[in-house]
């Protein structure tokens, strides 16, 4: 299986993490890619650097002003003098639209959370993960049964135009856009501890691109505002959006009852391919995990999707228990049996 990786995708390194009250120290950190790409070593696996296939298929996904001030909101912050931080931060929080005048007005629109700075080399990291989804994306439209996407910073909290929980560009969607080239009809499923409300937010009103999701209960738990049982859907889209929330707190049982019900979901909608958001944030020490799932419970995981005997793109989203990643990713790899 091909498995692609830039080097430019650890070059993003944020400062601050705003969280329920709290300057916390920053989780996605580069360490992150530097203990997935160690598991690759320790797997004698090779890592293909992505080749750059541009902006277009981004576009697709997200609103251009948004990309746009991806690509140059740091400058524009920085220059503004010494009183500015070093990081592009939003104090004011908006979703509605703003009028877009002077960067602190286009930052209260377009970063979401507390949890997503733009730093000097926030673009580059994000462009080179959005890069390995569409090169492992191309590598099964050319006939590969399924390939691998290491992105970090991770994607799916990503929406169309405002970044979010560590997210800046959604790898997922652009992975399943780039993938109807061939593929009409796409399941992302997103196993990851949180939802991924960017996803759910770009495919809502799409019957084309079924949104399954996995996660700990949103109540109280990031992303907060979606993720719940009653979110279907709408117009078009209505019933191809299937979120399976999980009480905090629950063992693997229950994430493996989730994932059933997730299976028999995709094995009704008969999609022609897959793109799998794959956390390690499940995982029971990790710090975002609300739920316990062991790194034997990720090997099975791997191994049911795999049954599902579609092709598929896997997208690396969340895991934050630095030291077990390469663990983990090989205990992901030998569940696929690949
Ligand atoms: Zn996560």
């Amino acid at each position: 299986m091909k498995s692609f990786y830039h080097p430019n995708e650890a070059l993003h390194h944020p400062k601050t993490y705003l969280s329920r009250g709290q300057m916390r120290p920053p989780q996605e950190l580069p360490i992150r890619a530097a203990k997935l790409v160690e598991g690759f070593e320790r797997m004698n696996r090779l890592l293909l650097e992505p080749k750059d296939h541009g902006l277009d298929a981004i576009l697709n996904v997200h609103d251009a002003g948004y990309l746009d001030f991806l690509q140059t909101a740091w400058k524009e912050w920085t220059a503004l003098g010494p009183d500015w931080g070093d990081e592009v931060m939003s104090n004011v929080y908006v979703r509605e639209r703003n009028p877009l005048r002077g960067i602190l007005g286009k930052t209260a629109r377009y970063l979401a959370d507390g949890s997503c700075p733009v730093g000097e080399h926030t673009w580059t990291s994000a462009y080179w993960a959005a890069q390995a989804a569409i090169a492992a994306s191309h590598a099964v439209l050319a006939g590969d049964k399924r390939a691998f996407a290491l992105c970090r910073p991770p994607g799916h909290h990503a929406r169309r135009d405002a970044a979010g929980g560590f997210c800046y560009i959604n790898n997922a969607a652009v992975a399943a856009n780039v993938l109807q080239q061939r593929y009409a009809k796409i399941v992302i499923l997103d196993t990851d501890v949180h939802h991924g409300q960017g996803v759910q937010e770009i495919f809502y009103d799409r019957s084309d691109v079924f949104y399954i999701s996995v996660h700990a209960d949103p109540t109280n738990f990031y992303p907060v505002v979606a993720g719940f049982e009653d979110e279907t859907g709408t117009g078009a889209g209505l019933g191809f959006n299937l979120n399976l929330p999980m009480p905090h707190g629950s063992d693997e049982s229950v994430f493996f009852n989730r994932l059933n019900t997730a299976l028999k979901a995709i094995e009704a909608y008969q999609p022609d391919a897959l793109v799998f958001c794959s956390g390690f944030d499940i995982y029971e020490e990790d710090p975002q995990s609300k739920v316990r799932v062991t790194t034997a419970g990720i090997e099975r995981l791997a191994q049911q999707v795999s049954q599902l005997n579609l092709p598929m793109v896997i997208v690396q989203e969340g895991g934050y228990h630095y030291d077990t990643l390469p663990d983990n990713l090989a205990a992901f790899f030998k569940g696929l049996g690949v």
